[in-house]
């Protein structure tokens, strides 16, 4: 008798999923996301099933080991939504930095109760770490302030933007210890925590719908089996890079969507826009080398060396720079119809330059890159 092959559809890949997801639910929103700063929370919990907040995070059997194989898959399934819709790429980014936060501690109770609903999206949340940041790098102060407490910290300040919030959402975040100053610990906030309040008090011109909140903290107690470091020096500087590299995803998506506009556009206008100093082709080569640092970065989160962390920051600044630069083209190639509300290329120049304005910011990562080169060329360390 002869033999039959059935041939089976291969599953679909992450990016495939993910696609799915931006084409049935996401792509008809985003105006309403743009314009009436609607949260896209479906969304993200059905971008969570399908894989995009795990790829960093789970090991075999949704076992919870940082995996840095997993890093640029993390990254791509966010510049595939980042294409579309920046405040949805930015609430991934959230959603995966928290992820990122636990699976690289050593707190068994949150990778075990916390870690598998973030990676899979049924628990959301993200990251307050923009005040410790740039309080770090000399920049500003730190905003929240803790005393022990039996079995904790009582933690008071605020915080005015933390995005991916709602009432059961999580967050992280850093306080300073008030009897031990100098000494800061990180720990993972329940946005339920008495005593913490969300205010909405912000309109922005763009990344509107990404529920993001001024944190206020009165006395909220937070316990031991929260903290994820104390004290936070060693596993700053192991969660750094991921948390920086990650933001590649925004870029990567919104230069693709910058280039496609661009490349529309021509259909029409080519004979004029052929005379644009940026053209789209250049774009798609600067877009290919960025891709290419960055999944070579992505490979080894965990390098503690300088020239590591120096190539990270150098990748996080072109990636920023060429955003802005990218959504800039795309507004003149498309002219007058990327110009009316609803048109795309304002859109992506409003969001475009929340990249290079979000934490590390194009004038803080300038900074760290020039204490870093100056520490190098004086032979002495830079601060970490
Ligand atoms: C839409 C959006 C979402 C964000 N989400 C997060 C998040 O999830 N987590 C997080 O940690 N950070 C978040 N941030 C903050 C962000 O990462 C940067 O810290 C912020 O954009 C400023 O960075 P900067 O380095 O340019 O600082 P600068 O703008 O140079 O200085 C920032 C400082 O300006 C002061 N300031 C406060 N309010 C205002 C105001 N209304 N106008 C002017 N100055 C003010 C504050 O002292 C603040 O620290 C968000 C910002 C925006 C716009």
């Amino acid at each position: 008798m002869p033999l039959t092959l059935v041939r089976s559809e291969p599953a679909p890949s992450l990016i495939d999923r993910v696609r799915e997801v931006v084409d049935q639910d996401l792509t008809s929103q985003v105006v309403a996301i743009d314009r009436d700063g609607v949260y896209p929370e479906a969304v993200l919990r059905r971008l969570g099933a399908a894989g995009a907040f795990a790829q960093h995070v789970c090991g075999e059997a949704g076992a919870t080991v940082a995996g840095p194989t997993g890093l640029m898959a993390a990254i791509e399934a966010m510049a595939a939504v980042g294409e579309t819709c920046l405040s949805t790429a930015f609430c991934m980014w959230c959603q995966d930095a928290l992820a990122w936060y636990v699976a690289c501690s050593d707190n068994a109770h949150l990778k075990r109760d916390l870690l598998p609903g973030v990676a899979s999206g049924a628990i959301l949340g993200g990251t307050g770490l923009s005040n410790p940041i740039k309080r770090f790098y000399g920049i500003e102060p730190i905003r929240l302030k803790a005393r022990r407490s039996a079995g904790g910290y009582t933690v008071k300040g605020a915080l005015p933007w933390v995005s991916n919030l709602g009432p059961d959402h999580h967050f992280g975040a850093v306080f300073e210890r008030d009897d031990k100053p100098g000494h800061f610990v990180m720990a993972i906030v329940p946005c339920a925590s008495l005593g913490l309040t969300l205010a909405q008090s912000t309109e922005f011109v763009a990344l509107d719908g990404t529920r993001t909140f001024a944190v206020q903290m009165r006395e909220v107690f937070v316990p031991d089996e929260l903290v994820v470091a104390d004290p936070i020096e060693a596993y700053l500087k192991r969660i750094r890079p991921g948390f920086v590299l990650m933001q590649a995803g925004m870029a990567l998506g919104l230069i693709e969507g910058a280039i496609r506009l661009m490349e529309q556009a021509m259909t029409k206008l080519g004979h004029v826009n052929a005379y644009l100093p940026e053209q789209p082709e250049a774009f798609r080569e600067e877009l290919t080398l960025l891709r290419g640092t960055v999944a070579r970065l992505a490979e080894t989160p965990f390098d503690p060396s300088d020239a590591y962390w120096r190539a990270v920051l150098g990748a996080r600044l072109a990636a920023g720079e060429a955003t802005v630069r990218a959504a800039h083209g795309a507004m003149l190639h498309q002219g007058a119809r990327g110009y009316v509300a609803t048109g795309a290329a304002q859109r992506r120049l409003r969001e475009a330059y929340f990249v290079a304005i979000v934490t590390p910011a194009t004038k803080q990562l300038r900074k760290m890159i020039a204490e870093l080169d100056g520490a190098g060329s004086r032979g002495s360390r830079c601060a970490s």
